[in-house]
């Protein structure tokens, strides 16, 4: 047992810390609320917030039409490009546009018609409920000649490797799953598992929304067909930023988009009666791209690029691992259980902590202790770190304060109903 960790250390962490200066880059206008959650709705950069107003005031309210011609049309793949050095893509790979729901449902459509004669996606049971009903949808859509099988967790922490391998076969079209997973944080080894997945003739569509911004990837290097993710957890986008897609290379020209629109055209203004697909990566656009909601998310992958990603991967491990040997020395006592995986390596950056009032515990948190983290069904409270801008500190005083309301019951005092979003 390593000896007792204190307030002392948790600050000492701090002062060496060399991304500790990117914390300024962040507004917080409230530094007595601990933020862990992050991983849920990153927090707002400064510059997000002056980038938010040029292109409302300048770019909108002077320039008008103009900016079309002045960077807002290629917006979508200029972001894309940015946002490919983060997961190891390509620039032509990444494109940035729409929801995650709909950019998955654009890709397994195109996947499943790209794979003629083959009959089944593969999932799992830890995937975030978008992605399971995104996929059941899509077979309906397609006549009901899929079938959708949902690999179940033993633990509810992660998959074996085992029961993928089993379920593998000649009639696999596709292989859908999130690398990290939203509640236990688990993390899918995405080169093996893709390569396993490509013995058997399958595509592989890796769900990047917990692990974008805070773990490297590398996508190409690993032969990934498609991917997706959001860029409102830990890429700070800000709440429903455009989310990304990619498409490896190769297969740019084999798929279609299923929601044939104009941005996805080729020749776009010769207003041409019929469809014929873009080349490239911008076939996957359907609609006109949401100028505001994407200012803010350039200026924060700006931030990501300067810290660098390996540093902040460097960050969260180290953060995840003070977190985890804190509940071990603060809360373990008082029954809370640790819902993710011991080894780092085998993680993201959120720890769940399982316990059976999480719900409440959770509530009485936010709104007894200023510490925010999040509650997932049916007995997880997660606590995320974001590395650009948690510290040590923000970690040692939410876990005391955490135990603080397990020690006292404070979460007695909240009744059992859930609130509407939680
Ligand atoms: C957050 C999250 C989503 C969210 O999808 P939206 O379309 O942005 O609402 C989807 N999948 C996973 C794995 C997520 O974590």
């Amino acid at each position: 047992m390593p000896s007792s960790i204190d307030l002392a250390e948790a600050q000492q962490l701090d002062l060496e810390d060399s991304l500790g200066t990117f914390r300024d880059a962040f507004v917080n206008n409230d530094p007595g609320t601990i933020y862990l959650d992050g991983n849920s709705l990153g927090r707002l950069p400064k510059q997000s917030a002056i980038q938010i107003g040029t292109v409302v005031n300048h770019e909108w309210g002077q320039r008008l039409i103009r900016s079309w011609g002045e960077g807002w049309f290629e917006a979508p793949q200029r972001i894309g490009a940015q946002l490919a050095k983060l997961i190891g893509a390509e620039p032509d790979e990444v494109i940035v546009c729409d929801s995650t729901s709909v950019n998955l449902y654009k890709l397994i459509i195109a996947a499943l018609q790209y794979q003629q004669g083959r009959s089944t996606i593969i999932t799992d049971n830890l995937n975030f409920p978008s992605d399971v009903y995104i996929a059941q949808g899509a077979i309906e859509l397609l006549g009901n000649r899929h079938r959708l099988q949902v690999l179940e967790s033993a633990d509810q922490v992660s998959i074996e490797t085992q029961q993928l391998q089993a379920a593998l076969n000649e009639q696999t079209a596709l292989v859908s799953l999130s690398h990290t997973a939203f509640k236990s944080g688990w993390s899918y080894d995405i080169a093996a598992i893709t390569e396993l997945v490509h013995q058997h003739g399958a595509l592989m569509l890796w769900d990047l929304c917990h692990s974008a911004g805070v773990q490297p990837l590398n996508l190409r290097e690993h032969g990934v067909d498609l991917a997706v993710g959001c860029t409102y957890k830990y890429l700070n986008g800000g709440p429903g930023a455009p989310a990304f897609l990619y498409v490896r290379r190769e297969l740019q020209e084999q798929l279609r988009s299923p929601i044939w629109g104009w941005f996805g055209q080729q020749n776009q203004f010769d207003m041409e009666l019929s469809y014929t697909p873009a080349n490239g990566i911008n076939r996957f656009l359907a609609g006109t791209p949401s100028i505001i909601a994407l200012a803010p998310l350039e200026a924060s992958l700006q931030i990501i690029c300067n810290a660098g990603i390996d540093r902040i991967r460097e960050k969260s491990v180290r953060q995840t691992e003070f977190l985890v040997a804190l509940w071990e020395q603060y809360l373990q006592e008082y029954g809370v259980t640790l819902n993710s995986p011991r080894d780092p390596a085998q993680r993201g950056s959120h720890i769940s902590l399982g316990h059976p009032e999480a719900l409440r515990i959770s509530r009485a948190l936010i709104e007894r202790k200023h510490v925010i983290p999040d509650f997932r069904y049916p007995d997880n409270l997660r606590l995320g770190i974001a590395p650009l801008y948690t510290s040590y500190i923000d970690i040692f005083t939410g876990v005391k304060r955490l135990r603080d309301v397990l020690e006292h019951r404070i979460y007695e005092e909240f009744p059992h109903e859930k609130p509407a979003v939680t």
